[in-house]
């Protein structure tokens, strides 16, 4: 009794499932890194190669990304300011309650 043993292979591209005698006529392809392409998609792949995809971009190996530092002067004016705001808004709250206490006094005199 003899076992056959089927080797089951899809394509990389489609995933149809390519046959041991598809690849030894040479219908289907088996590329380099093993990925196997069938009779219909090995024309579209069989021209190009990976090789390209590896290739670092001219631009990559540069860091592109440049920290542009805050003029420190203006944060810390637009710091003190808004503390300035702050204090103006305070008191012009505490002065309008003085004024309104005083008027109700005065009103209810
Ligand atoms: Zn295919």
């Amino acid at each position: 009794m003899r076992i056959a043993v089927v080797e089951l292979m899809y394509c990389h591209n489609c995933n149809f499932q390519v046959n041991a005698d598809d690849l030894s006529s040479g219908v289907a392809i088996r590329l380099a890194d093993n990925k196997i392409l069938c009779g219909k998609c090995a024309p579209l792949f069989q021209h190009t190669t990976s090789f390209f995809v590896t290739v670092p971009l001219p631009g990559e190996a540069q860091n592109t990304t440049h920290i542009v530092p805050m003029p420190a002067g203006s944060t810390e004016d637009e710091e003190w300011s808004r503390d300035k705001k702050v204090r103006v808004l305070v008191g012009a709250a505490v002065l309008l309650f003085v004024t309104a206490a005083i008027a109700i006094v005065l009103l209810l005199k």
